[in-house]
């Protein structure tokens, strides 16, 4: 028995064993949720199947937030499994590689829309298509990062991407209140995964909250997903349209 047993959780994002999303479903696991996990293409299904066999997941679906065709049947696709739902967790963002590096100024006008589409529109498209299956009470938690609020070098277009995100988190509080439906980000400090070796001078990042963040450390997927099981669970029953900060406290220095 654990704070979030009989509650199901779906989360979006897993790639590997250093995905966010792969810390927060073994947190949410460990507390008693049935989970399902998501893929965006049979060739990534090979990788998420024996982490989802692993973890005891309820099942995979595919999810590409690209495809049109997968948010329409996204609905009818978790209902085969599950009638209703508790938890979603949104862990996903993409923007190429060359925005991620140089000046912001030579963001092309695709990639700006790519980045916001994959990593931004994708949490009011999931909330939209998934809404009809959530209880009341469900609680929906995107990442996000401090390269939303502040310029982070070569974070670029993904802050602007971000900052859309935890808009959308906001927004998405507002109407789904109403049925008592929670939206959330946690705003994690850098930690090693597949997306984060896209931005250039990550290691950068690493070292500063080494050094300067109060509580001197790297922030780990176990950070992010006991948070997670916190925002999930009724402990954050008052809590919504907030961003909570994971990030060894590195966010309230000035100046440096
Ligand atoms: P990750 O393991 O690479 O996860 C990113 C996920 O996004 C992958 O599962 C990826 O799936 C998925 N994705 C990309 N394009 C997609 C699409 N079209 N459809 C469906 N899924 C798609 O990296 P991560 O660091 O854990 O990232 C998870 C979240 O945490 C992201 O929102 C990221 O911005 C945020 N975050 C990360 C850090 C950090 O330092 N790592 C800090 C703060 C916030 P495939 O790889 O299978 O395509």
């Amino acid at each position: 028995m654990g704070i979030l047993s009989g509650k199901k959780a779906l989360i979006f994002g897993v790639a590997n064993d250093r995905s966010i999303a792969w810390g927060v479903a073994k947190a949410l696991k460990e507390q008693g949720a049935q989970v399902a996990l998501s893929y965006a293409n049979d060739a990534l299904k090979k990788r998420v199947e024996p982490l989802a066999e692993e973890l005891g997941a309820d099942f995979t679906f595919e999810m590409d937030v690209t495809n049109d065709e997968h948010y329409e049947n996204l609905a009818a696709s978790v209902n085969k499994h599950w009638d209703k739902f508790d938890i979603l967790v949104h862990s996903i963002a993409f923007a190429d590689r060359q925005d991620l590096k140089g000046r912001f100024l030579d963001t092309s006008r695709s990639g700006y829309q790519l980045a916001c589409d994959i990593s931004a529109f994708s949490l009011v498209g999931l909330s939209q298509k998934l809404e009809p299956l959530m209880n009341n009470e469900s609680s929906i938690i995107a990442m996000t990062y401090y390269g939303s609020q502040k310029v982070i070098k070569n974070y670029n277009v993904m802050g602007v991407a971000k900052a859309a995100l935890e808009a959308s988190t906001r927004y998405l509080a507002y109407d789904m209140g109403e049925k008592g439906v929670r939206v959330n980000c946690i705003s994690a400090g850098p930690i090693k995964t597949l997306a984060a070796s896209g931005i250039s001078g990550f290691r950068e990042l690493l070292a500063q909250v080494e050094e300067k963040a109060p509580l001197r450390r790297n922030v780990t997927q176990e950070d992010v997903g006991s948070n997670a099981v916190y925002l999930a669970s009724d402990l954050s029953k008052g809590v919504t349209g907030q961003t909570l900060y994971v990030d060894s406290g590195l966010s309230i220095l000035g100046g440096f």
